[in-house]
């Protein structure tokens, strides 16, 4: 009865918290690109205000502060820190919506429950030199979160400093993961992924542990009603060097998340949403210490994570081979590459697998049953330079099975095409379409020598009601 209570109020909050969020969400962090230099006025607006201490607790390889954010006077501490890995800053902007959310004048009855049990910590964007290049590792090259016990980079001796100065009660490891996860044997996205890390490789399960178990049951619930059978558990082999694995050994119940994907959501709006309302959930329910009644057995229910999801999956399309005909899955993925400066990115399409994927799911899906790929042509008139790209009806150009154009001046520093067509350089070869692992994606898909739809750089496009998602096509020089 005591589970049920504790939960139906917890449930109450986390409604109200869903549906307020747009009050607090901090709207200067709003694309997935973020940098340090963004927050630090965010971290002096709140340094202002005295319910905050924001302290300066270490600094990164190339000089940038590292800041702990502290609310509360409770005597049981949490510590949350995000993007160890430089491209993984969902956790890091949710962080930013919570604090405006404790900043402001509302839910003083739950704040007040809040702050008299707990103190909170935030240690947000452990590896700002990787998020001024959106990338994985520190400066040093190493992977953070391998550096728990050799601690050679200066962002993991503030992370070990941190913990250990506050011995801290409960940890949250806040992280990204590939959007390609998917719950097992499902094709829902793992859009947000669990672990109650090992601290022995016998994963036995301490008191500490467990209430990490308890802790993320908690969590799951919550984001099954958001996003239902969109939840992946992560494996939990020990992994000696991790920075999750030796909190929870050094006596911190230690929760990792990872943000996943979820559907037509590229920046990742909703799953920050759902980081803000399931941590601030789960910050109640330390507070009040219900957490502890959850049965450890529910953590093992959850779904494991799997990674076989595709941007684009198209089954069973008709492909022509040497005067055969045979019958083709094709997975595709919408690989993003960075423009110049980290702030911004292009669309550099891949198959990724061929054959039979009938164990694989996507985003997007087309049953390709009776279409044949077809090569897409060039078109004949060449142009001159790219302004004159504005004057083609690329749409209707693709119905008459054109997917390249040729333009004899493109701009060095053009990196992709705006228009749903390939951009050809005047003295390119393009080769003949062969299917394989590795290469961009752009056909026509035809039935009865009619093109019904046309996939360019990995975008698919309807040729009859022009739905599409397309992004940006490639340029070959
Ligand atoms: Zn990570």
């Amino acid at each position: 009865m005591a589970l049920n209570i504790g939960f139906s109020q917890n449930f109450d909050l986390t409604t109200n918290l869903y549906e307020t969020y747009d009050n607090y969400k901090e709207s200067s962090l709003n694309k997935r690109r973020i940098k340090h230099n963004e927050l630090q006025p965010l971290l002096t607006k709140h340094g202002v205000n005295n319910a905050f201490i924001v302290k300066k607790v270490g600094e990164s390889i190339e000089g940038r502060a590292l800041n702990l954010i502290s609310i509360g006077s409770g005597k049981t501490n949490v510590l949350l820190w995000s993007q160890m890995h430089g491209d993984e800053p969902t956790a890091t902007q949710a962080i930013f919506d919570i604090l405006n959310f404790l900043a402001s004048d509302d839910f003083k009855e739950e704040k007040k429950q809040i702050l008299e049990n707990l103190t909170i910590h935030f240690l947000p964007m452990l590896n700002p030199d990787g998020a001024e290049r959106f990338q994985r590792r520190n400066l040093l090259g190493v992977d953070i979160n391998r550096d728990a016990v050799r601690l050679q980079s200066p962002e993991s001796k503030t992370l070990k400093y941190v913990r250990d100065s506050l011995n801290a009660d409960f940890g949250f490891n806040l992280h990204d993961q590939s959007t390609y996860y998917n719950a097992e044997r499902t094709e829902k996205p793992a859009t947000i992924s669990y672990l109650a890390p090992a601290f022995n490789y016998e994963k036995d399960i301490s008191e500490k542990r467990g209430n990490a178990m308890r802790i993320i049951v908690f969590m799951n619930k919550i984001i099954q009603k958001y996003a239902p059978g969109q939840v992946g558990r992560y494996n939990d082999d020990f992994e000696p060097r991790a920075f999750g694995d030796n909190i929870q050994k050094w006596g911190t119940s230690t929760i990792l998340i990872e943000s996943g994907g979820y559907g037509n959501d590229v920046e990742k709006k909703e799953i920050r949403k759902l980081n803000y309302v399931s941590i601030l959930a789960a910050i109640y329910t330390i507070a009040r210490e219900n957490y502890k009644t959850i049965a450890i057995e529910e953590y093992e229910k959850i779904p494991e994570n799997d990674r076989k999801l595709f941007d684009l999956k198209i089954v069973k399309a008709t492909y022509p081979l040497m005067g055969q005909d045979y019958v083709l899955d094709l997975g595709i993925n919408r690989v993003e590459v960075d423009k110049k400066g980290n702030n911004d990115f292009w669309y550099s399409s891949r198959i990724i697998d061929q054959g039979d994927l009938s164990t694989y799911y996507g985003y997007e899906k087309l049953n390709a049953e009776g279409f044949t790929i077809r090569q897409g042509k060039i078109h004949p008139n060449i142009l001159t330079n790219t302004r004159e790209l504005k004057d083609l009806n690329s749409f209707d150009l693709l119905k008459q099975g054109y997917t390249y154009v040729r333009v004899t001046n493109i701009p060095v520093g053009m990196l992709e095409s705006p228009i749903s067509l390939n951009m050809l350089g005047s003295t390119y070869e393009l080769p003949d379409l062969q299917l394989k692992v590795g290469i961009n994606p752009t056909f026509i898909l035809e039935k009865d020598g009619k093109p019904h739809y046309a996939v360019i750089n990995g975008f698919l496009i309807d040729l009859f009601s022009g739905k599409s998602d397309f992004k940006n096509a490639m340029i070959y020089r």
